[in-house]
Parts: structure tokens; sequence; C-alpha cells
């Protein structure tokens, strides 16, 4: 059993059973069952289905944010900005657009003028999904949405922190999956700690989809090794958001704000590192303690509106708490918080800036994932973009110029997934963006036609294009083939005089010249 509680009160939510490990294989059994027929299903079936799951994410959307919110701690409006838009948005583009990526494509034969080519985008069978618990409605749905356009079963195990909230979620596939007349096996949440997540890679799912640190997407890279399991991992951040000396300070100061504390910085594209050009630093400084001196923390669930909700666990606290202390022994300077402000109920950290932060320090390498604002001072574009490259992570990035050349030299530069120019994390709302990290931060890419396509098998089919059907006569193999097939290729691919000698030495031993 998990024991669930809410964060920002400590109220006991109720007990989830754990799935043991060796039950795993049946779920995935079950899900390969469902799957056999909706991979034969249209795309119009596949459209209806997550139709529905918009409308009941649409109709539901107070009550699946108040769970969100108990069973996270974050803020009412991060669950509404942050889960419901973005799984409206990515079933509002899959519905108008899936179908038209997963079709097959004709592609050119190349020499082969009497073959058609096509790529056929066929489902993959069942998908698994694993999920941290920062967005839990948002993390499930992500993947799940185009593994079902791509006509695959999905079985999810959710983050042992977030396992309450999953039962309204399992509730939206069902009544979806009910109104569709599909079995609801299509789509399975499991529920457990790091071994249940490990049986699933293991249990022979067709693919997987990783979402969490990166010490536990090296875990999952293990264990996929026992069958070969193709996986994607979406693993930590630690964006750098770089403010030029040009940029408009009122943007900066916003985009700051979003980019640490949008869900209590509790967000792999959270701007971890805020680089700031020596000429609009001060001010850039005083408008920010200004700002982060207002904010109001407590319970997200009322009676007051809060801009900063809770820390999901015991352990996370423990972990920002130990960077900050450390960063501040070696030399950073507290301008706001760095302590924690939990009561007996929450588990709360202040909303803290850290000023005269250095490259070297530990807290500019490892993810905080906290309300912490760490202003590191650069001296121009250089050094911005050697500091932002300097940690193992590269997932996001933001620039902030007035000048679109300077940015985009900027960010030309930059190693990383995705770059946003004076705006914070708005390329994961434009679906048509593939999202993802290179380096730590993992590999492959959800969202858009690339994520869509990561779903599913690109089969190569050659088909006859005329009607009559001569294969390549290799056999018996005949004295003068090796020749032959030298003179060929030096025919179709030498430049000049070799290419003519070649069409020469071709003729000649075909009897013509
Ligand atoms: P985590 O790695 O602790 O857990 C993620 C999930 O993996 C959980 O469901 C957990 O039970 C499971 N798990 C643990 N051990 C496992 C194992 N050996 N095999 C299989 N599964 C296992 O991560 P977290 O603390 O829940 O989430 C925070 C992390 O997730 C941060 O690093 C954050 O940046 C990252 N994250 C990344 C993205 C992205 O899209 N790149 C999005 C959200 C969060």
């Amino acid at each position: 059993m998990i024991d669930c509680y809410d964060p920002a009160t400590g109220e006991p939510l109720g007990q989830v059973r754990v799935t043991p490990p060796n039950a795993v294989a049946g779920a995935v059994a079950r899900g390969r069952e469902a799957a056999e027929r909706w991979a034969k299903s249209t795309f119009g079936d596949r459209r209806a289905l997550l139709q529905r799951m918009l409308e009941f994410t649409l109709q539901d959307a107070d009550a699946l944010c108040d769970d969100i919110v108990r069973d996270s701690g974050k803020t009412r409006e991060n669950a509404m900005y942050g889960e419901i838009w973005p799984v409206c948005a990515k079933l509002d583009w899959t519905i108008a657009h899936g179908a038209r990526h997963l079709r097959p494509e004709p592609v050119s034969s190349g020499l082969l003028v009497h073959k058609r080519a096509r790529i056929e985008f066929a489902p993959l069978g069942v998908v698994g999904v694993i999920t941290p618990w920062n967005y839990p409605f948002q993390n499930i749905m992500g993947p799940t949405i185009h593994a079902l356009m791509a006509g695959n079963a999905v079985v999810i195990k959710v983050s042992e922190w977030v396992a309450w909230s999953s039962a309204r979620f399992t509730r939206v596939f069902d009544a979806a999956l009910d109104a569709v007349g599909y079995p609801r096996d299509l789509v399975q949440i499991i529920q457990g700690y790091g071994p249940t997540g490990q049986a699933l890679v293991e249990s022979g799912v067709d693919k997987v989809v990783f979402t969490g640190s990166m010490e536990n997407g090296r875990r999952v890279l293990q264990a996929s090794v026992k069958n070969l399991t193709p996986v994607i991992l979406e693993l930590g951040g630690k964006d750098p958001l770089i403010v030029c000396d040009d940029a408009a300070l009122e943007q900066a100061v916003n985009a700051a704000l979003n980019g640490v504390f949008i869900n209590c910085g509790q967000n792999c594209l959270a701007a971890e590192r805020i680089l700031v050009h020596r000429g609009i630093y001060a001010a850039f400084e005083q408008q920010i303690v200004g700002r982060v001196g207002t904010f109001r923390q407590g319970p997200p669930r009322g009676p007051e509106i809060v801009d900063v909700g809770a820390i999901v666990s015991p352990l996370q606290l423990d972990r920002i708490d130990a960077l900050v202390q450390e960063a501040v022994k070696e030399g950073a300077r507290v301008l706001l918080g760095a302590k924690r402000t939990s009561s007996e109920q929450g588990q709360y950290y202040a909303p803290t800036v850290l000023a005269g932060v250095r490259p070297h320090m530990r807290i500019m390498h490892e993810e905080v994932f906290g309300p912490v604002m760490l202003l590191c001072r650069v001296e121009d574009d250089a050094e911005a973009i050697r500091v932002a490259n300097s940690t193992p992570y590269a997932l996001g990035s933001t620039v902030m110029s007035r000048s679109p050349a300077r940015a985009r030299a900027i960010h030309e530069q930059l190693v990383t997934g995705s770059s946003v120019v004076n705006d914070f994390g708005l390329a994961y709302i434009a679906q048509d963006l593939p999202f993802g990290g290179v380096r730590g931060s993992g590999f492959g890419r959800l969202n858009g036609r690339d994520g869509l396509r990561a779903m599913t098998n690109p089969k190569a089919v050659l088909e006859d294009r005329l009607p009559f059907h001569r294969p390549l006569r290799l056999y018996p193999t005949h004295a003068g083939d090796y020749a032959r097939g030298r003179e060929m290729i030096r025919a179709l691919y030498g430049r000049g005089g070799t290419r003519r000698r070649a069409v020469w030495e071709l003729l000649r031993k075909s009897g013509v010249g």
C-alpha cells in the first residue's frame, strides 16, 4: 500500500494498492490483447477516442485540478495552465493533424523507377509509460495521447508520490473507451515504486517512455537491455535563461519569474540558472527582489490565493536545502528565503533568490527542482554561452534580447533541446515542435510529428509500379559480374571522365561499343 497525503496540509488522502512487480506482465498481456483490435482501427475511431478524452478533460477540468492540487501541493493556477492546457492542446493537435502524419508516406524509389516506395507507420503494440510526480496528469497524457493515436495500447506506471490522483485519470480513460466501444485494457494505470517500474521495462513492452531523473533514467536504460526494448528518456534539466544587456527589463524579469517559480520550480524546463549581463544586472536584481518579496506561499486550496505552493516530498525539501546551504557556504549571497518554511502540516521552501552564484558551484550543475532563483552575472555573450553549456544537462533554454540577430547568434551556440526567445517555456505549447533533450537530459522526442511517429514502427515498403515483375538475377554468378558491378557503380555515382569511361566500358561489354 502507498500512503497518500496532501503535501500542502499533511491531510491523509488514503491508500493506494501497489501493483506487485510479478503482476506487471499480466497487465501487459491484457494490453496486448486489447491492442490487436485497436491496431486495426481507423483514424476516425482513434480521433473519436481522443475527442471523448478532450470532452471529459474539459468537462471535469475543475475536479481534475482539485485532485492534482491535493496530491501534489501545486497551485490551482499551475494545475490549470500547466496540466489541463497542454493536455487539451495536445489532444486538439492530434485530432486535427495526427492522421496526416501517420498515413502511409510515398517517397522516391530512386533508381528503382519500376517500383513504388512508401513508409507505413505501423503500431508498435504496447507502450510502457513511467512518469514522475511534478505534472501528474500531463506526464501521463503526453505520451499516451500519441501512443493511442498511433494504434497502441498503453500501460502507465505512475509516480508513488502522486498515486492518489490517478484514480480520476483512470475515470477519464475508462469513460472515453466505454463511449467508443473499445476495451478499458487499452489504457491501464499501475501503481508502485521502482521495482514495479523496472518490471514494466523488462516486461517485453514494445517501447518505454520514461520521464524522470537522470539517475533512474540510467537504471531504465540498463533494464531495457534485457529485451532490447527501445526507450525514450525524458530526464532532468538545468536550463539557462540568458538576459542580455539589451533585453527589455520587465519582460526579462517576468520570464525569469515564470522560469523559476512555475510549479514551485518543480519543472523539468525550469530556468535553473539566470545568467545576467553585467550591464543590466543591478536593475534586474533589484526588480526581482521587489517582485519575489511579495510572493504568497501556503496551502493552494484556499482561502488565500498563493503564488508558490508546497514541495512534494520531504526528500525533495532536504535536497533543495542542502544545495542552497552549500552554495551559501561557498559564497552565494541570500537576497531572499533560503530556508524551509514547513509547518507541522505542510512541506514548504521559501521563495529564494541567491546572488553571486558562480559556475563552479554544485548548485549550478545539479537540478534544484525548487523555488530557488540563482543569479549569475556574466561579462558578455561568450561567457553566457560558455556557462550555459557547462552542465551535464541540456533540455531547454531561454534568451532575452531586443535584437533578433543577437538572440539567434546565442541560441545557435547553445547545446539544448529547445530555445525560446523573449518568453519562457512556450515551445512546449507549440504542438508542432518536438520536445526532448540531449546529453544528460535524455534522448528521443515527444510532441509534434517526430513524437507521434516515435510511437510507430516506420515500415519501409517497396511495391511494383508496373504490372510485370523482373527481379534482379544474381545467381548463378558469372565471370563478368564483379567488373560489371564496378562499372555500373562508377557510371551511376562517378563524375566527369570516370562516369564517361564506365558508360563506355558497360556498352563495350554488352557488345554495343
Ligand atoms: P524519479 O526518477 O525519481 O521517478 C520517476 C519514475 O520512475 C517514478 O514513477 C518512479 O517510481 C520510477 N522509477 C524509479 N526507479 C525506477 C527503476 N529502477 N525503473 C523504472 N522506473 C523507476 O523522478 P521524479 O523525482 O519522480 O521526477 C523528477 C525528475 O523528473 C526530475 O529530474 C525532472 O527534471 C524529471 N522530469 C523530466 C521531464 C522531461 O520531460 N524531461 C518532465 C518532468 C520531470
